[in-house]
């Protein structure tokens, strides 16, 4: 699974980087993925996060 994160779109909320944190990290005023491969484990909790973003800008792609 791979994500990231639209950065047209993204607010700097940060939510994600506090849901998961693994995977999500601020730059400037913008989230980025620190790695656009997801490993298994996190899949659930990256999902979590793409799920809870106020504006929908986690592209997740299975
Ligand atoms: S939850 Fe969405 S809007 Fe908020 S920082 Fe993450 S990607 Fe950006």
């Amino acid at each position: 699974m791979k994500a990231s994160v639209n950065a047209d779109e993204c607010t700097g909320c940060e939510l994600c980087t506090q849901t998961c944190p693994e995977i999500f990290e601020m730059d400037g005023d913008i989230a980025v993925c620190k790695d656009g491969e997801v490993s298994a484990e996190l899949e659930e909790t990256c999902r979590q996060a793409a799920e809870e973003c106020p504006v929908e800008c986690i592209i997740i792609d299975d």
